[in-house]
C-alpha cells in the first residue's frame, strides 16, 4: 500500500501545500482512501475526526478537479463542483479550513457556509463562484432557496459524519440535497460507525462503493494515569477541588453529561473564586468564542463542558481531564481522556464513580482491557478560600498563532439555528440535548427512498452506539430507554 504522498503523483501545488503543513507520509485512512477516490469510486469510510480524514477525502477530489482550475473572474466559470456536508458549524469550518490549505496554490475556490451567522458574506462568496462548497445542510438548503447556489455541476459529494447527520436529525435535509445533485457523481460517505441507518443511507446514495474501515484505537495512552474516585454525588465538586489543589493541576477539562449540570458546576465553581467556564450548547457563539479564548490563554482555569459541546474542537494536551459524570457511552471516556498526556507528556484523567455509575464504568474496562481499582478518597474539611491556580504553575499555554485562528473559528457554535429557516416545520424530539431547540424538519422529499419506507420505526435518533440509561421503573418492566442526557 502506498504510504508517502509523494508516490500519489499528486499536482506538484497540492503536493507543495502538503509539504508546508509538515506531512510526511498518509495515515490510514489516507493511505486506504487517497488511491480510491482518484479513481473516481465511491467510499463508504469508518474513521473518525483525528484520524487524517479531511485530507484523506480533499486532496484526491482536489487533485481531480484541476482539470476545471481556471482564472477567469466570471461566476459562471466556477460553478460549485464538489460538496461536502457536515454537521456542524465547528466541524464545517474546521474542514473549510484544511480545504483551503490544501488548494492555496491553486485557482480552485472554496467557502463554507452554515448557519448562526449571517447570510449576505455567504451569499456573496457564493455569487462569485466557488468550486468546493463546505456546508451544514440547513443552511444550505436555505441558500439553494434563496437561488444562491446551483448545485447541477457537482461532481463530487462528500457525507462527513454521517452517523452525526443522522442523529440530530438531519436525513430530511440531505435528502432533499442530494435530490438536486447530478446522478452521476462521486459520493464519499465518512462515519464513525456503520450502523444499520448508515449502511441503508449508503445503499440508497452510494454505487458500488468501496468499504474502508479504519481501526479505532481504544488504547488510552500510557502517558496518562488514570484514577477512578468512588465519590457521593454531592461530594464531587469538592473532590474536585482537592485533587486540583493537591495535584497542582494548573488547567482542566471537566466533563458532565448534561448542558445543564456543566451550567450549574461551573457557576458553583466559579462562585467558589475558582477560575472556570463552560462550553456547552445554550450558550451562544460569542459566548463559547470567548469561554474558547479564554481557556486558551490561561485566563480560566477549568474549562467545564459536555462531549458534544467539546466534541470536534482541537484543544489538545491539557494537564489533566476530570470525568465529573462518567460518560454514558465508554467511547467518549477514551475521548475525554485523549486530550490529555499527548505526545509524551504525562497526563492525570481523574474520574467520580458515584453508586450508580459502576456499570458505567465496567464498560469503560472492558473497552479498553484495563482494571481500574475504585479508590477512596478523604475529603478534608474545606478551610482554604478556594483560590484561582497558581498562573507560575501553567504547564499548558496557547500553541502559536494558526492554532489560536484555528480555535477561534471552532468556537463556533456547533449547532444550526433554525429561527433564519422557513416556518411550519414539524418540530421533532432532540437526539441529543445539546441540540435541545427542536429541530425542524424541511418539508417531506420529492421521492422517498425504498429504505426509509422499510425502515423500523425510529427507537429515538441516537446511535446505537449510544447506550440509553434505564430510569428505575424500566429495570422492573421492560419498557423503552430513555434519552441518555438530562
Ligand atoms: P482530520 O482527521 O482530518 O480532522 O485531521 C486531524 C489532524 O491531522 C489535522 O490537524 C490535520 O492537519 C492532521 N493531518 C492530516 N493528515 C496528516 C498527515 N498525513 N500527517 C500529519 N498530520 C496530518
Amino acid at each position: 500500500m502506498t504510504q508517502s504522498f509523494s508516490e500519489l503523483q499528486l499536482s506538484p501545488n497540492l503536493a507543495r501545500a502538503i509539504g508546508e503543513m509538515g506531512y510526511e507520509s498518509m495515515t490510514p485512512i489516507q493511505a486506504q482512501a487517497i488511491p480510491v477516490v482518484l479513481q473516481g469510486r465511491d467510499v463508504m469510510g469508518a474513521a473518525q475526526t483525528g484520524t487524517g480524514k479531511t485530507a484523506a477525502f480533499s486532496l484526491p477530489l482536489l487533485q481531480r478537479m484541476l482539470k476545471h482550475e481556471n482564472a477567469s473572474t466570471s461566476p459562471a466559470r466556477h460553478p460549485v463542483r464538489a460538496l461536502v456536508l457536515l454537521p456542524t458549524r465547528e466541524l464545517a469550518d474546521q474542514v473549510a479550513d484544511q480545504i483551503k490549505q490544501y488548494a492555496k496554490y491553486t485557482q480552485l475556490r472554496s467557502t463554507v457556509v452554515f448557519g448562526g451567522m449571517d447570510m449576505k458574506p455567504q451569499t456573496l462568496e457564493l455569487k462569485k463562484g466557488v468550486e468546493v462548497l463546505v456546508a451544514t445542510p440547513g443552511r444550505l438548503l436555505d441558500h439553494i432557496e434563496a437561488k444562491n447556489c446551483v448545485l447541477n455541476q457537482v461532481e463530487y459529494v462528500v457525507l462527513d459524519e454521517a452517523d452525526r447527520m443522522l442523529d440530530i436529525g438531519f436525513l430530511p435535509d440531505l435528502q432533499r440535497i442530494l435530490s438536486y445533485l447530478p446522478k452521476t457523481r462521486t459520493t464519499l460517505l465518512f462515519s464513525a460507525t456503520f450502523s444499520p441507518e448508515i449502511k441503508r443511507l449508503a445503499s440508497s446514495y452510494l454505487q458500488d462503493p468501496i468499504t474502508i474501515e479504519v481501526a479505532r484505537s481504544n488504547a488510552t495512552a500510557s502517558t496518562v494515569e488514570q484514577h477512578f474516585y468512588r465519590v457521593d454525588d454531592d461530594d464531587k465538586r469538592q473532590t474536585l477541588k482537592q485533587i486540583v489543589k493537591e495535584r497542582g493541576v494548573t488547567q482542566a477539562f471537566v466533563f458532565v453529561n448534561s448542558k445543564l449540570g456543566c451550567a450549574r458546576l461551573a457557576r458553583s465553581l466559579e462562585r467558589e473564586g475558582l477560575k472556570t467556564t463552560a462550553l456547552h450548547g445554550d450558550k451562544s457563539q460569542d459566548e463559547r468564542l470567548k469561554a474558547l479564548d479564554a481557556f486558551k490563554q490561561g485566563q480560566v482555569d477549568l474549562l467545564v463542558c459536555t462531549d458534544v459541546a467539546a466534541r470536534g474542537l482541537d484543544i489538545k494536551d491539557v494537564p489533566a481531564v476530570f470525568n465529573f459524570d462518567i460518560p454514558f457511552n465508554a467511547e467518549d471516556y477514551v475521548h475525554r481522556i485523549g486530550r490529555t498526556g499527548r505526545a509524551g507528556a504525562s497526563g492525570l484523567a481523574v474520574s467520580f464513580v458515584s453508586g450508580k455509575d459502576t456499570r458505567l464504568m465496567a464498560d469503560i474496562e472492558k473497552l479498553i482491557g484495563k482494571k481500574f481499582e475504585l479508590e477512596a478518597l478523604e475529603l478534608e474539611a474545606d478551610k482554604r478560600p478556594a483560590g484561582h491556580f497558581n498562573d507560575g504553575q501553567r504547564a499548558w499555554r496557547s500553541g502559536g498563532d494558526d492554532e489560536g485562528r484555528r480555535e477561534i473559528r471552532q468556537a463556533r457554535e456547533s449547532r444550526e439555528p433554525r429561527e433564519d429557516r422557513r416556518p411550519a416545520r414539524a418540530p421533532r424530539p432532540p437526539a441529543d440535548p445539546l441540540f435541545d431547540r427542536p429541530y425542524e424538519a424541511s418539508t417531506a422529499p420529492d421521492a422517498v427512498p425504498e429504505w426509509e419506507s422499510t425502515a423500523k420505526p425510529a427507537s429515538g435518533r441516537l446511535s446505537p452506539n449510544i447506550k440509553t440509561r434505564k430510569k428505575l421503573p424500566a429495570l422492573f418492566k421492560a419498557a423503552a430507554p430513555v434519552d441518555n442526557e438530562s
